[in-house]
């Protein structure tokens, strides 16, 4: 008998890859999203597969799947700094209300649930690489608290779940990653640089470009998922890459990856509370379930600009 999974959020950008996954490891999938960032286009040739199906719907909404459910997976959330102040209440009602009415689902069919939360809980951190035992730095007031801390009442929610109603709970804590089907228009460090240096265009390099992040590839990440999610752990677990780079040598990265002639333009940080420093602790991850990311910067950019490539030739 093959596993079901429900994974909401499906049609994005990590969802794509971890529903190709698991559509290869012989799971059917019920994808529900409401496209609020994500695309029908993104998930089409999936579709094409007997074995996943798609539902439109908000998950502020409860949710009703008829049939067995062996896992539900949380991938729903706009993800992007651009988003944080394009539509604050969608994401914290998609936090909140979403993840609710996803572990009522959980507990409804006995199923499992791993969600997707985030390195953002640590906020700016105050402790270099971050662990999962520390508890974070985030502004409550600040613009990117909507996301932060909206991701933090769905751990603690989660965490509730568990305790009370013994749901198997499983929790990702996801660095900043990329890869093939990023939005090429939603803000994020790596589609910006890669569409700008492919287009001729200046690097547009926030604050002094002397802030940090830890890239992970998302073929990798989605390994790490995976593994989460058929582990009996309940995590927290860091799931990213440890290879750590400013943001002006990723610029320099791109264009000398890319080949392209573009220069380096300095504008304002978009949000003050911008983390200076980001690169996970992964031993918690490494040691418990054997996982490590095995794709570098170089070789997961070159694959991400070829990607990039034909979405700039198609515009
Ligand atoms: P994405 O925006 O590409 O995907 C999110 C998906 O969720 C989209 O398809 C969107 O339409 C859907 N969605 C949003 N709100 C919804 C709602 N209310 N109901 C139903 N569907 C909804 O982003 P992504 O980068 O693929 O991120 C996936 C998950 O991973 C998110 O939960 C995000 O917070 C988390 N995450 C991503 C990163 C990263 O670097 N990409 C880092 C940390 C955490
Ligand atoms: N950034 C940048 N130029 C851009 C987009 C982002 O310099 O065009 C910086 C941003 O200020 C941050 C880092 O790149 O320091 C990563 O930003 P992203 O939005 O990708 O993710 P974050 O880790 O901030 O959520």
């Amino acid at each position: 008998m093959r596993a079901r999974a429900v994974v909401a959020g499906g049609a994005g950008f990590i969802g794509y890859t971890f529903v190709s996954r698991l559509l290869r490891e012989g799971f059917d999938v019920v994808i529900v999203d409401n496209l609020a960032t994500g695309t029908r286009r993104n998930i089409n040739d999936l579709l094409q597969e007997n074995h996943c199906e798609f539902v439109e719907h908000d998950i502020c909404q409860p949710l009703a799947i008829s049939g067995p459910v062996d896992y539900l997976v949380n991938l729903a959330c706009p993800a992007s700094p651009v988003d944080f102040s394009r539509i604050p209440v969608e994401i914290m009602r998609t936090c909140s209300e979403g993840t609710y009415n996803l572990l009522e689902l959980a507990l409804h069919k006995r199923a499992g649930f791993l969600h997707a939360s985030t390195s953002e809980i640590y906020g700016d951190p105050e402790i270099h690489p971050q662990h999962e035992d520390y508890t974070g730095n985030v502004n409550i007031a600040g613009p990117r608290a909507v996301y932060d801390e909206g991701k933090r009442y769905a751990e603690t929610l989660i965490h509730t779940y568990h305790r009370e109603f013994d749901v198997p709970v499983h929790i990702a804590r996801i660095f900043n990653t990329y890869g093939p089907r990023m939005r090429p228009d939603d803000g994020r460090v790596v589609s910006n640089f890669c569409i700008q240096a492919l287009s001729g265009e200046p690097l547009t390099l926030y604050g002094d470009g002397q802030q940090t992040r830890s890239f992970c590839y998302v073929d990798d990440l989605v390994e790490g998922l995976f593994r989460v999610m058929l582990s009996e752990f309940s995590g927290p677990f860091n799931i990213g890459n440890i290879e750590e780079i400013s943001m002006e040598e990723l610029a320099e990265k791109v264009i000398e990856l890319s080949g392209s002639a573009s220069e380096i333009e300095h504008r304002p940080l978009l949000h003050p509370d911008d983390p200076k420093r980001r690169r996970p602790a992964l031993d918690r991850i490494k040691e418990t379930l054997g996982y490590e990311p095995t794709t570098d910067l170089t070789t997961g950019l070159t694959r991400t600009l070829d990607w990039f490539r034909q979405v700039v030739a198609e515009q």
